[in-house]
């Protein structure tokens, strides 16, 4: 499927000079030391990543400016600025000295986007704790499963949380200190090894001594989505800020003026990567929205708080498409100027559509857990085109190997989508998994586990997870590719899409669907549906059956799960469900 690309004279993002001028140029003279300088190491070398995101403004006139926008779900809102951060986190950090929580110990959030949440981490990695956040919407098993792996000393959660914990305390012998937040003020009674957020804040001077840490002292680990298998515990060190500051300065664009709006949460590593580390170290203004999607609600925030730059998700974005353009012609969304999305391919027409009814085409980046930060983008000084996730960020070297992994393959063919090791940001390890670790590498590579090709312009084009690809009499075909014309019927809001067994070809293609609003299932609409597809497709990718379900299987970040599309079609074991959005 080929469309128009989108120039980059026809949309209307001038008004602010880009940060990245000339993407060939800057690729050419890029160095990470450069970034470096931008950036405030302590003397012996020895970066911190929360004095970097937070403690260095405050030396600055950024000081007083707002870091945090926050919006509660029930409308409160509050404000925050780098100064108040700094003392917060400061206090939150010594209370942790206090219980004896020491550098390299794992210590775990489990609560919703309040600011507490993010002054906690923040106060964690000043001590040089190694942070773990988790979504709220976790069950007690993906709780034990994460806290237990890497044997994490310290939870902060909340009265409503902490019922769920209790029920696998048991499991987690490491877990000594359960800090309580209860913004709320509701009645609870304090536990064993359990403590009030609030007492050990008040009780905690507003100056701390920073832990010193190293460039490769472990900082973060972030368990992965889950979307192919159990997650894994991805961990990153201090030195990753680096990546987290350039590609928030130079793929989202961001601008000393901006508000910039993350709709991820902490649990999900865009939502620290992007949501905490990338805006702050630029010292920008973020909004943090504890409630969660809403067509309505998500367009009435732009409109309050004025947003900017928002970073968002495709299954997000299909969600608007299918609230359509009422809700938008409802709010002022013109303060808006670049908007940027990550997690799952970015379907063509969700970028054609947010040009014409929002009036800017969303801006697609590809990275994963493991890489920490953005490595593939679409810049704002260049064409877009849709369907492609853009081009390799400066001082990152992606490539597409063939199926040994061996040989680069040249533009327009499929392969292995790799990446030449070492950039700062790039993963250390999988906790307690080393050796899966090293199988990511071969030679100087890293194998993403995604298939993808190059184009002769060097624009990346994303084909399917290597674990989704389906063979069908020998082609391979990429969900990616028939979800995409799917969603272009009038009446298809969602697509997933598997391979099932075929004792001729292989495999052969069916599509699970959902409808948008007003569509009722029918033969008829499946046989219409059907030959759609038969239109846009090769004859190979072309669905042979079609399911009509109310919605699709989906990670807590937004990803279709269609390895339980599949396990559920073949009646085989579900895997790890931890994940899963209910
Ligand atoms: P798991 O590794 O547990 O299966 P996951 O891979 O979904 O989960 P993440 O690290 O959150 O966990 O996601 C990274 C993956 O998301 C990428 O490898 C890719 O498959 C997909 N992805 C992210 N951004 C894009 C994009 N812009 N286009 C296509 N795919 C993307
Ligand atoms: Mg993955």
């Amino acid at each position: 499927m080929d469309y128009e690309p989108i120039r980059k004279t026809e949309i209307n993002e001038t008004a602010v000079r880009p940060n990245l001028l000339d993407y060939g140029k800057a690729r050419q003279g890029f160095g990470w030391e450069d970034i470096n300088k931008e950036l405030d190491r302590f003397d012996d070398g020895g970066i911190n990543i929360a004095y970097e995101v937070v403690d260095r403004h405050v030396k600055t006139p950024m000081k007083d400016k707002i870091a945090l926008y926050w919006e509660g779900k029930n409308g409160e809102s509050e404000e925050y600025t780098f100064h108040d951060l700094s003392k917060l986190s400061n206090r939150f950090a010594g209370a942790l000295r206090n219980l004896d929580v020491r550098k390299g110990d794992r210590v775990f959030t489990y609560m919703d986007r309040t600011p507490e949440q993010y002054i906690a981490l923040l106060g964690a990695l000043k001590i040089g704790g190694v942070i773990g956040p988790l979504f709220s919407a976790f069950g007690p098993d993906a709780v034990k499963d994460r806290l237990g792996d890497c044997e994490a000393k310290v939870l902060i959660t909340t009265p409503r949380l902490v019922n769920t914990v209790h029920e696998v305390l048991d499991d987690l012998p490491a877990l000594n200190t359960i800090i309580i937040v209860n913004r709320r003020g509701v009645p609870y009674d304090l536990k064993d090894k359990e403590f009030s957020y609030e007492t050990l804040m008040d009780a905690a001077p507003e100056e701390f001594e920073i832990e010193k840490t190293h460039a490769e002292d472990y900082a973060i680990i972030h368990y992965t989505s889950g979307t192919t298998g159990k997650p894994k515990g991805v961990v990153h060190v201090h030195e990753a800020i680096m990546g987290h500051y350039a590609t928030a300065k130079y793929v989202l664009d961001l601008h000393q003026d901006d508000i910039y709006w993350c709709t991820a949460d902490p649990g999900w590593v865009t939502g620290t990567s992007y949501g905490i580390f990338g805006p702050w170290s630029n010292a920008v203004s973020q909004v943090v929205y504890e409630g969660g999607f809403g067509a309505g609600h998500w367009y009435r925030v732009i409109e309050k708080y004025k947003v900017t730059v928002w970073y968002t998700a495709p299954t997000a974005i299909r969600m608007l498409m299918k609230s359509g353009e009422k809700p938008v012609r409802k709010h002022d969304l013109t303060s808006l100027r670049y908007m940027c999305s990550v997690g799952e391919p970015l379907n063509p027409e969700a970028v054609l559509w947010s040009k014409e009814v929002i009036g800017l085409p969303f801006h697609d980046n590809w990275w994963q857990t493991e890489t920490g930060c953005i490595q593939i983008a679409n810049y704002p000084v260049q064409d877009i085109r849709p369907g492609s996730m853009g081009r390799p960020f400066m001082g990152v070297t992606p490539t597409i190997l063939d199926d040994n992994c061996e040989k680069e393959l040249p533009p327009g063919e499929e392969g292995h989508l790799a990446l030449k090791a070492g950039w700062p940001s790039m993963f250390r390890t999988y906790w307690n998994k080393k050796e899966l670790y090293e199988s990511r590498f071969k030679g100087d590579w890293y194998i993403t586990g995604d298939r993808a090709t190059m184009d002769e312009d060097g624009y990346f084009w994303f084909v399917g997870r290597a674990d989704d690809v389906i063979n069908s009499g020998g082609h391979l075909i990429g969900p990616f590719e028939v979800e995409s014309a799917l969603i272009e019927h009038p009446a298809v809001a969602e697509a997933g899409v598997i391979g099932i067994p075929d004792p001729l070809v292989m495999e052969v293609i069916k599509a699970f669907v959902s409808l948008k609003d007003g569509y009722e299932p029918s033969d008829e609409l499946m046989r219409d549906i059907k030959k759609f597809a038969r239109k846009k497709l090769h004859a190979v990718a072309c669905p042979r059956k079609i399911q009509f379900i109310p919605g699709l299987p989906k990670t807590k970040s937004g990803k279709i799960m269609r390895r339980l599309l599949k396990a559920r079609e073949l009646g085989l074991p579900e895997g790890d469900t931890s994940t899963l959005e209910e």
